[in-house]
């Protein structure tokens, strides 16, 4: 039988990028769409296993993360607790809680207290409503091929906290990150401004902005720099000194503020913003109106700084990390409001991250629409895997391909970025198999298109040659 090689050799392929599971999927994707410029299924299943093979032979670079450095990892900081329990720590406690797990529960999956073996009766009574979602997804894919294990139950949760433990140990971040997932460099931020990693050339290292507009967070960013704030001209110091210091070293600036407030940045003038910042600085009581005033203002001080050190500004847009309190109503203004940033600032290179899930058509109309704007898909794969895919090929077909990057774990534990990463390469095959078989592109069309999606893209607008050179030269590498 002709067709068995073949299926032998697509179960290799499959198994080398660790898409057990996922293929039988997938494969049934063939049968349902048209295959117009196909000559018969099989040559359509084929060109499927030269795009796996071409995407998997690809490095990704990932634009967005917040992995500690390994060394913090490693003395058990940024995770609850040091067993597998750091698998079902972030992302997925939030579909855990929300299928129904009490939160005392959950503490005690996280908790560093609690035998590890004693955790899966936890974790079983919903482990089968949440293990097929992107995020149970990431984590099955991440124990399979990092522990080997296919199937979490009580017999085989005493050998994965074993392998846990083997495979948490010094070089795991290059072992997972880069032998195993495929991926050049990622993007890192810290939460905080700036970190000085040690890994400075894998975990390059976003400049966060959020203290510089939001509160603003005077004490932790004031410190660092020995000024003194007593107006706005000091603050303005504050900022400019972070710029001047990590600019260079930075890959982008980077702001999650869209947890607190919308985008509708107006660009107010410091005359307004000073007598708002004085009462800050006073400690006294101050209005919603006049704080959004000196956020407002604040924020476009250090875009400016931004766009002066030609630093793309990455926004969070869209769905909330969490459980049990997000306003979607704000969420979806995201779109529009990222569109008057592209139009106020045309010289600032805006990246509006997690594709503003779930309102990701309207985002695509900006990144059409505007020259400065792109759209990252960062964290997308795992909220929702199909409507990512769906995305990719809306933008493919819709705004220019040089405007979209199609990976960023976005997690705090490396292991999972693994099974993340996986899920990104799955799913931009998906999406350029799904456009040939329907007769959008052709063959050649969508290979051309893997290497610009992969890493392309981020090395030109992030221009990661130049700033990897820099960062060997730096006093902290
Ligand atoms: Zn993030």
């Amino acid at each position: 039988m002709s067709s068995e090689p073949g299926s032998v050799t697509r179960r290799n392929a499959l198994m080398a990028m660790g898409v057990w599971g996922t293929a039988a999927a997938v494969g049934s994707g063939a049968q349902e769409g048209p295959a117009s410029d196909m000559a018969s299924a099989d040559e359509h299943d084929d060109f499927r296993r030269e795009l796996e093979l071409l995407v998997n032979q690809t490095a990704l670079v990932d634009t967005h993360e917040h992995l500690p450095d390994e060394e913090a990892r490693l003395r058990g900081e940024w995770v609850p607790c040091d067993d597998w329990g750091v698998l079902f720590s972030h992302y997925i406690d939030s579909d855990l809680v929300s299928a129904g797990m009490p939160e005392d529960d959950l503490q005690q999956l996280l908790a560093r207290d609690v035998d590890p073996a004693a955790k899966w009766k936890l974790l079983a009574p919903w482990w089968p409503a949440i293990k097929n979602t992107g995020y149970g997804r990431a984590v099955r894919i991440a124990m399979q091929e990092l522990y080997d294990i296919d199937e979490l139950n009580e017999k085989t949760v005493a050998r994965l906290q074993n392998a846990y433990e083997s495979v948490r140990r010094p070089g795991f971040y290059q072992r997972i990150l880069v032998e195993m997932a495929g991926i050049e460099c990622c993007h890192v931020d810290s939460l905080g401004s700036f970190r000085e990693s040690r890994q400075p050339t894998l975990l390059l290292q976003d400049l966060n902005i959020v203290g510089m507009h939001m509160g603003p967070d005077v004490q932790g960013l004031a410190a660092a720099t020995g000024k003194e704030v007593h107006g706005l001209d000091d603050w303005h110091g504050v900022i400019r000194w972070w710029f001047e210091k990590y600019g260079s070293y930075a890959v982008a600036v980077k702001s999650q503020a869209a947890y607190r407030r919308g985008l509708d940045y107006e660009q107010v003038p410091a005359e307004q913003a000073e007598p708002v910042l004085k009462r800050v600085l006073e400690e006294a009581p101050v209005s919603a109106e006049d704080r959004k005033l000196l956020e407002d203002h604040l924020f476009w001080y250090a875009v400016e700084q931004a766009t002066q050190h030609e630093l793309p500004v990455k926004l969070h847009t869209g769905y909330y990390v969490g459980h049990n309190y997000m306003p979607l109503e704000r969420l979806a203004g995201n779109p529009a409001q990222a569109a008057d940033l592209c139009r106020k600032s045309p010289d600032t290179q805006w990246v509006f991250m997690h594709i503003a899930y779930p309102y990701w058509q309207d985002l695509l109309a900006v990144a059409k629409h505007y020259r400065n704007a792109h759209i990252d898909l960062c964290w997308a794969w795992i909220i929702d895997p199909a409507a990512s895919t769906r995305f990719l090929k809306s933008h493919l077909l819709t705004a220019p391909a040089n405007k979209v990057f199609v990976f960023g774990g976005d997690y705090i534990p490396v292991e999972c970025v693994l099974g993340h990463a996986r899920m990104a390469r799955q799913g931009v095959v998906r999406a350029l198999w799904e456009l040939v078989g329907e007769g959008y592109l052709s063959r050649g069309d969508a290979l051309e298109l893997i290497e610009p999606l992969l890493r392309g893209n981020a090395h030109r607008l992030y221009r990661l040659q130049a700033k990897i050179e820099r960062l060997r030269q730096a006093p902290w590498a």
